[in-house]
């Protein structure tokens, strides 16, 4: 039997003493290290693996700030995972909160209603873009690509005349939307969705735009992706429902930058060929690519418009799914007629989570945060120039307040590290001891900042980056040999 992993850094050797049931006084003030064994042995920390978990305790935030069990200071360069805007404990975010807890925190929107979510539908109509009307509401990334998946499916057979044949789904390669088993359905990255591939229905997958400078071959023109792409429709143009598409950067899939045009091209076929078209904003709405949404960059209103990460600031889990009044009606009819959206999650609409993300978008509106980005962009951009040089990074990739370094090997072949070797977290790891929280996608280092975060900040965060990849590229590898076409299970 191996000692649990946490008890090992415990000062008391004797992992009885952590059996006993805690006293009054250890649950008001734990020291550090039983939080950390605490932590390590009851929590199960997505996309981990606990046995090699190493605990770090978050207890406070401020501005770009995350402060840790000790005081130690972190700028959070991931937004806590993609979805911090404003800052933690914004003054008018927490008032917004406390003050819709004043009136409920939570009732249900399954046939009932509440004046502050019924706001925040309304203001989220008017900031989308033009033509999406109907909000549906549920509670993370994951359940806004179900609702939409589902959606465009029940659509088909309830348009008239009905198409019931059209139950195909195009998706992108590397996409990512989310973990629930529609959503790996439609997802490409095999590292974290392959072995559950026999529970999900299969899309047709079109390879991604995304641009790779490192990749030795010469990329396909964006003319010859959108031709491949028509080429599918024409094939299958009587089955495919709708196309799924992360617009602009795909996020998980290692930061993908698609060409100019791309997003345009698939809006421009898929009304051609009469199919759905679905935009993943999980990751890029709100700000994150210097515009609202990402599908204003080419003037693109999708069937179904996907939220969730930013769309409360960071605050609280909420989702939403905005989709057309040509899609609505085809629900409508009478309860025996059975064509309602059978498809609601607990939570959805909770008003505790509107109040703030209705608070977030008067803030977007007040605090000309949208304005301010241009420059904190063009800072990124130049903090991140000089990177390109170091001898292990084989890409530097930006759009917005989104970029990603890639760590190669072997930078004038291209060639990758061995996935064993965690390169890319070792950098992030290491970038804890120079003052940022960053978090990997395989071997490419993400930036992805709280829009908030000044450009003095962002300097630091660079510079902390840098640091970190630095110290994990310095040695040779570790001696770890084999396949090195093989993907790692870990993100
Ligand atoms: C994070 C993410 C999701 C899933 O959101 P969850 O809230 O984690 O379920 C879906 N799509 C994209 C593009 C994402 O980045």
């Amino acid at each position: 039997m191996t000692v649990p992993h946490a008890l090992q850094r415990l000062a008391a050797p004797n992992p009885e003493s952590l059996a006993a049931p805690p006293t009054a006084q250890t649950i008001l003030a734990p020291d550090g290290a039983l939080l950390e064994a605490w932590d390590a042995d009851h929590v199960w920390h997505a996309f981990t693996q606990m046995q090699e978990y190493e605990p770090l305790l978050i207890e406070r935030g401020e501005g770009a700030t995350l402060i840790d069990t000790a005081g130690n200071r972190y700028l959070d360069g991931s937004a806590s995972m993609w979805c911090n805007v404003h800052g933690h404990r914004h003054p008018r975010l927490d008032a917004a909160a406390i003050a819709q807890l004043g009136r409920v925190a939570h009732t249900t929107n399954l046939g009932l209603s509440n004046p502050t979510t019924v706001h925040f539908a309304k203001r989220l109509v008017e900031v989308a873009p033009l033509g999406l009307d109907k909000v549906f509401f549920s509670d993370d990334g994951s359940t806004a690509i179900e609702a939409a998946l589902k959606m465009a499916f029940q659509f088909w057979r309830q348009c008239d005349p009905p198409q019931p044949e059209r139950s195909t789904f195009v998706a992108i390669g590397e996409a990512y939307h989310g973990d629930t088993l529609g959503a790996i359905g439609v997802g490409g990255v095999d590292r974290f969705t392959a072995l559950f591939a026999p529970l999900t229905f299969s899309a047709i997958r079109i390879p991604s735009p995304g641009m790779r400078c490192l990749a030795s071959t010469p990329q396909p023109s964006l003319a010859s992706h959108l031709e491949h792409v028509e080429n599918i429709f024409r094939q299958h143009a009587k089955t495919i429902a709708a196309l799924i598409v992360e617009p602009i950067v795909q996020a998980a899939g290692g930061i993908l930058v698609h060409p100019e045009g791309y997003l345009r091209g698939l809006r421009d076929l898929t009304h051609k060929y009469n199919i759905l078209l679905i935009a993943d904003e999980v990751a890029v709405g709100f700000g994150r690519t210097g515009t609202l949404f990402a599908c204003e960059q080419e003037s693109v209103t999708p069937d179904f418009l996907c939220l969730a990460k930013g769309l409360t600031a960071g605050y609280l889990p909420m989702a939403a799914t905005l989709t057309t009044s040509r899609i609505w009606n085809a629900f409508l009819g009478s309860h025996s007629d059975r064509r309602a959206f059978f498809h609601g999650h607990t939570y959805g609409g909770n008003p505790l989570a509107a109040a703030v993300g209705l608070e977030s978008l008067n803030i977007f509106r007040d605090e000309g945060v949208l304005a301010q980005l241009t420059e904190k962009i063009r800072r990124l951009q130049q903090r991140l120039r000089p990177l390109a040089d170091l001898k292990h990074v084989g890409d530097v990739r930006q759009r917005g307040l989104i970029a990603g370094i890639e760590l190669v090997a072997n930078k004038s072949s291209g060639e990758s590290y061995d996935w064993r070797e965690q390169r890319g977290m070792r950098a992030c790891h290491a970038a804890r001891k120079h003052g940022a929280i960053l978090r990997p996608l395989g071997d490419v280092v993400a930036i992805v900042p709280p829009l908030c975060m000044s450009p003095e900040e962002i300097d630091r965060l660079v510079a902390a980056a840098e640091a970190g990849i630095r110290e994990a590229t310095a040695e040779a590898a570790t001696g770890v040999m084999g396949d090195r076409l093989a993907q790692t299970p870990t993100a």
